[in-house]
């Protein structure tokens, strides 16, 4: 489904973010890809969606592989989720959530902001699916709680039903409780649609609850892949 292809990362700075790592995430796994700040983890899940150019080995996405060409087919097949929620703070939850449409609407419509009946239904629905009510429609995502908030941003990663969802430490700004709750409902809807997910995360705990596969990265190597069970941190 994502093949990371001996893939390096050198900023122009001489930063080496990411040294030779190759992975291959199947079809429907929830893999998470551990690591404490300034491992590679961002640099990694921005390679996925062409964000970040490797400058040695390849990536690619359903077989397709990630280059200026492809980007237009390759991005409305993923769905991101942020540590900062990436939001319209001052936009309703509905409009932030079909947002999350705009990669396969042709431009015009795009910036007339005009969604289909059957898109405003999916948006509805998705909202509803991760826990907000009708209530919450309307409302400014800036009136909503950080949790809250990051349930807007899942509904709207899954709007277009992508095979694929990058979530680079969709839960970093939010308390232990919060952050459960938020991890539990992204692998729920995951599981539920069969979407492969690739997700960040710096708390070893979270990691070995949530993921079916731990990919731990430090000064970006590899230095674990496998099962949560086998996952022995070393320090
Ligand atoms: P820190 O520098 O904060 O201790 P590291 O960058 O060393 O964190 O490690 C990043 C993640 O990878 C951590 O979750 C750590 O437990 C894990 N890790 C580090 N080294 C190994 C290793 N040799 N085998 C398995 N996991 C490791
Ligand atoms: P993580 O997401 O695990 O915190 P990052 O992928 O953000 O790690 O960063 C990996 C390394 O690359 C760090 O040393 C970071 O400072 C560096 N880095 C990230 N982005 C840039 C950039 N645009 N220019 C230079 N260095 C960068």
């Amino acid at each position: 489904m994502l093949n990371f292809d001996s893939v390096a990362m050198r900023y122009a700075d001489g930063t080496r973010a990411l040294d030779g790592v190759s992975l291959q995430v199947p079809a429907g796994q929830f893999c998470v890809v551990l690591g404490s700040s300034g491992a590679g983890k961002s640099t990694l899940l921005r390679m996925a969606n062409g964000l970040v150019k490797p400058t040695q080995g390849a990536v690619q996405v359903e077989g397709v592989q990630i280059a200026a060409a492809s980007l237009a087919r390759i991005r409305p097949r993923i769905g991101m989720i942020h540590q900062q929620f990436n939001l319209v703070l001052r936009s309703t939850v509905a409009a932030n959530v079909l947002a999350g449409a705009l990669p396969a609407m042709p431009t015009w419509r795009a910036l007339l902001g005009l969604f289909s009946d059957a898109q405003r239904s999916k948006a509805c629905a998705l909202i509803e699916s991760v826990g907000l009510q009708e209530q919450h429609l309307l409302r400014r995502v800036s009136e909503l709680s950080g949790g809250q908030q990051q349930r807007v941003g899942i509904a709207r990663a899954f709007m277009l039903d992508p095979p694929l969802v990058l979530a680079d430490e969709p839960v970093a700004s939010l308390d232990p409780q919060t952050s459960h709750d938020v991890l539990s409902l992204l692998r729920g809807q995951a599981r539920e649609r069969g979407t492969t997910v690739l997700c960040s995360l710096h708390q070893i705990e979270l990691a070995c609850e949530f993921a079916d596969r731990i990919v731990a990265l430090r000064q970006g190597a590899v230095v674990f892949d496998g099962a949560p069970e086998a996952f022995e941190p070393k320090v």
